[in-house]
């Protein structure tokens, strides 16, 4: 998988001929590691904006109408849907946290074996060990592996999107959060997804035929609607600022010179270290590679236009911000507002904490998520109408991304 922008592009620019017609028909099979050319893993790249989802859609908008690929640009899209619509219901990441922590203690010996590969159905072992080995998954496999852990294991399903959490490289606290409860039928009423026999035999090209072996007509798990918390917030267009700012870059936005920064010069940039943030597991050695890789690559990026960068790594979030914020003297920093998830959880702890030493933080967003970022009031049918307005702006738009400032509402 890409880990660096350079790699991403190049990757992207080898995906694009094959982003219409052929994955529209494709992208279903799962042909095993060595044979991935039907998707574009481009997953952890996008996940750390290594590069954007804006890029994406522009490149491919380059070679296709969006009729041939609006499958590809749907599957962007995806991402986008599952931001918005967690922002829009902070109580689903508060209640999965509030889970995890009384299941941490979670014991069992069908948990034991399925954590081990140790079950006896053959490709749910086998995608165990891919995500062990590769830290990646195919989409599909991913839905056979939360389908069998929750409705042929019957085991919660809060487990086994925290053992996403620690071993995938492109690890996303609402698409993986999210995706498990649309697996459990907890995101659309009376829906859910069951893996059969069959569906598995025929994507993975025989490789696998889990008959007799799967529970294929289990009951959803038992569904409550969220509630809906429309967002507080405006956008104001981003002018630069003052005298004594700090610019953060953090592991949701790595790729700076996408955005359009106007006048704003700051007096110092700081880059957060993944691995400041804590989230319930151990991340996987893989993951840990992949961040090392991507920070390095973000470093070098930076000082190639000349800008010096630190970086904030190992150690408390807050007091390794007030070593930075004190050794320039900053009163004001300047970042991309984080979403929903540990980032998010972890940056208020921190802000609380500095604002009372009188530092002031102003929050940003790209043009791209303040498109979307109110719009995930239903489902993903009515949500993907936003595309073709997008597609339009940025089929013929080739400058850098627009920034907003987010003015929070009383
Ligand atoms: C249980 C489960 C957990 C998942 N956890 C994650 C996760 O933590 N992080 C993550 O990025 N994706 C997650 N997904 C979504 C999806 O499986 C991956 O994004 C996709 O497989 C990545 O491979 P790709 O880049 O080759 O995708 P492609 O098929 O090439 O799709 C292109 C791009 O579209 C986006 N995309 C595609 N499908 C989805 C989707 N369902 N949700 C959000 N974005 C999507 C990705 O950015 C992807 O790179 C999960 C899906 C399931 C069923």
């Amino acid at each position: 998988m890409p880990a660096t922008r350079g790699e991403a592009l190049h990757h992207l620019d080898s995906f694009v001929p094959l982003a219409a017609s052929h994955y529209a028909r494709e992208r279903n099979y799962d042909r095993g590691p060595k044979h991935r050319g039907n998707v574009s893993q481009l997953s952890a790249a996008i996940q750390r904006r290594l590069i954007t989802e804006q890029e994406v859609l522009q490149a491919i908008s380059k070679a296709h109408s969006l009729e041939a690929c609006e499958k590809f640009a749907q599957e962007v899209l995806w991402r986008s849907y599952w931001k918005s619509w967690l922002e829009l219901r902070p109580s689903v990441w508060r209640d999965y946290q509030n889970s995890l922590s009384t299941l941490l203690s979670f014991e069992s010996p069908v948990y034991s074996r399925a954590l081990h590969a140790q079950t006896s159905i053959e490709c749910f072992d086998y995608w165990r060990k891919e995500l062990f080995e590769t830290g990646y998954l195919h989409n599909h496999a991913r839905m056979w592996f939360a389908s069998i852990w929750i409705f042929t294991f019957k085991l919660p399903w809060q487990l086994g999107a925290k053992l996403f959490e620690e071993e995938l490289c492109d690890f996303d606290p609402a698409a993986n959060t999210l995706s498990w409860r649309w697996v459990a039928g907890l995101h659309t009423p009376g829906k859910h997804y069951l893996a059969t026999a069959q569906n598995i035999s025929q994507y993975t090209e025989s490789r696998f035929s889990p008959e007799n072996q799967l529970i294929e007509n289990a009951p959803c798990l038992t569904f409550k609607a969220p509630s809906l918390e429309p967002l507080k917030e405006e956008y104001l267009p981003f002018q630069g600022s003052a005298d004594k700012v700090g610019l953060l870059l953090h592991p949701e936005d790595f790729s700076p010179e996408t955005i359009d920064w106007v006048n704003f010069s700051p007096q110092s940039t700081a880059v957060l270290d993944p691995g400041l943030i804590s989230f319930w597991g151990q991340k996987s050695s893989r993951v840990h590679a992949y961040n090392r890789k991507a920070v390095a690559d973000l470093i070098g990026r930076h000082q190639s236009i000349g800008s010096t960068v630190e970086l904030l790594s190992d150690g408390n979030l807050t007091e390794k911000l007030k070593g930075w914020i004190n050794r320039h003297a900053l009163k004001e920093i300047y970042l991309i507002k984080p979403w929903q998830g540990y980032l998010k959880d972890q940056w208020a702890v921190a802000e609380k904490n500095l604002t009372s030493q009188g530092v002031s933080f102003y929050y940003l967003r790209r043009d791209y998520d303040k498109e979307f970022s109110q719009k995930a009031h239903s489902g993903f049918f009515s949500f993907k109408s936003e595309l073709g307005p997008v597609w339009s702006r940025i089929k013929t738009e080739r400058n850098k991304e627009r920034l907003w400032k987010v003015k929070e509402l009383k």
